[in-house]
């Protein structure tokens, strides 16, 4: 069945469906000439026809060693191992915006204790090494309210912060009532989004395929947690999918294993076939935790790959060596 999305879309009417010439045939005759104006979910790369393109870096920012694959993977096995990195993503627009997916995390969050972190560098000061400062950050658009994702978010001072509004509402909310979960949140993060609300500073993105800026498209579906989102950016490359932790590793999508942390392994799964469509291939799906996203594309500096375009064809202006 097709959904229907926010923009339209003009399509020949030789080009669609017999099913749906006939359904919109009645509608044709009464409001358009010749072509059928349609609003299609699910059916095209979204960010084709932008006019921005983005440059996409992934970007570790804490080393937590080797994990069990058991530990983010439904059925994975426990006996392997995949090392497991905490990551962030900078989106270096052709139009000058510098955007963030996610916001990492700050060293005194309480759910960080205990955590065997290595090569840790704060998420501002590892902006300092593309030559970003933290001011100059324009937009971070949250994932999801996990806190190795939020906890960052105040380190951007200018920053305009996306994350969805039934995201944003759950954790406000239900999530501390009875019957509601919030493993992962810290109250501290979500204290963070309400004052960056009561600022002006926080948009609520309602729902799914949701294009934010030119260049960049939002999708709802999968549930690592209540309403987690993942990003459709337009680079050079094609269409690049930022999973986050949708995806946490390349194992879920290589065996088709939701992530352990879902309320809906079944929506999962469903967003996994989506994103394969919305990518223009399957090397530009960027897992949120996967420590091979290092080797599997040109390093920049340590701890920092270039996605797209790649190979790498020149040093971005102002980058100087990691910290
Ligand atoms: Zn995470
Ligand atoms: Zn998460």
């Amino acid at each position: 069945m097709y959904k229907f999305r926010n923009h339209l879309t003009v399509v020949p009417a030789q080009a669609l469906p017999r099913v749906l010439v006939d359904i919109f045939g009645r509608l044709r005759s009464r409001h358009c000439s010749t072509v059928l104006v349609l609003s299609v979910l699910n059916c095209s790369p979204v960010p084709d026809h932008a006019a921005t393109t983005f440059e996409v870096y992934a970007i570790s920012f804490a080393n937590m060693g080797d994990r069990p694959l058991s530990a983010f993977v439904s059925e994975g096995d426990s006996t392997e191992t995949t090392q497991v990195h905490c990551m962030m993503w900078l989106l270096k627009g052709s139009n000058g915006r510098s955007v963030l997916v996610d916001a990492g995390f700050q060293p005194d969050v309480p759910s960080a204790t205990g955590s065997a972190t290595k090569e840790y560098i704060r998420p501002d000061q590892a902006m300092l090494s593309f030559g970003i400062r933290p001011e100059e950050i324009d937009d971070i658009i949250i994932t999801h309210m996990h806190w190795d994702h939020v906890d960052g978010v105040d380190l951007f001072p200018n920053a305009e912060v996306w994350v969805q509004k039934a995201e944003f509402e759950y954790y406000v909310g239900d999530a501390w009532q009875t019957g509601g979960t919030h493993r992962g949140i810290e109250s501290r993060d979500v204290l963070k989004l309400v004052r960056l609300n009561t600022e002006g500073r926080l948009t609520l993105v309602d729902g799914d395929d949701q294009p934010i800026m030119d260049g960049i498209t939002v999708y709802t579906g999968p549930r690592h947690t209540y309403a987690s989102q993942y990003v459709g950016v337009s680079s050079a490359e094609g269409t690049v999918v930022i999973a986050s932790d949708n995806v946490p590793t390349y194992a879920n999508l290589e065996t088709g294993s939701p992530p352990t942390t879902t309320f809906d392994p079944n929506a999962d799964l469903r967003a996994y076939d989506r994103m394969k469509q919305i990518a223009s291939s399957p090397d530009l799906i960027i897992p949120g935790h996967d420590g091979a996203v290092l080797t599997k594309y040109p390093k920049i500096a340590e701890g920092v790959v270039r996605v797209a375009p790649s190979p790498i064809l020149e040093t971005p202006t102002g980058l100087s060596s990691v910290p």
